[in-house]
């Protein structure tokens, strides 16, 4: 008896057409590639997971600085207000803030405040006022909830 072999037909559709060579789509690979697909904008597989993780940091980098600066002036912030200094003078001057790393233009919000009419920058449940801009004294508040 004659068995007769099945060839298993392949649900993938192979097309016949063919497509112009491109260039790949990663920056700095360079290589010029047939596609296969009409969407295949990448020479292999791990070029347009390469480039796909290279835009995603490019779209994160901002936020990373912007939380790393954040968290560094937090820390500023509640380093001066426990100090004894701090305590007994109640002002600082930015000369020591700067020293210890503070960056004005990094915060979550700018209010001014009701009574000076001074502008206090947010960050975390601290805000930060100058007092004096002639002698850079800044004063910190602790934001009630
Ligand atoms: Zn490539």
């Amino acid at each position: 008896m004659k068995k007769i072999l099945n060839k298993p037909i392949s649900k993938k559709r192979i097309s016949k057409r063919r497509y112009s060579p491109r260039l790949c789509k990663k920056p700095d690979c360079k290589k010029v590639f047939t596609p296969t697909d009409a969407r295949q904008h990448y020479c292999e597989p791990q070029h347009r997971i390469d480039h796909n993780n290279d835009l995603r940091k490019i779209k994160y980098e901002p936020d990373r600085i912007f939380l790393e600066s954040i968290k560094t002036n937090f820390k500023v912030l509640d380093k001066i207000i426990r100090s004894p200094f701090y305590i007994q003078n109640k002002t600082v001057n930015f000369s020591l803030l700067d020293y210890e790393g503070y960056d004005l233009t990094i915060y979550h919000s700018k209010v001014i405040d009701d009574k000076s009419g001074r502008d206090i920058l947010i960050c975390y449940h601290y805000g930060l006022e100058c007092i004096d801009t002639e002698t850079n004294q800044y004063r910190i508040h602790i934001l009630k909830k």
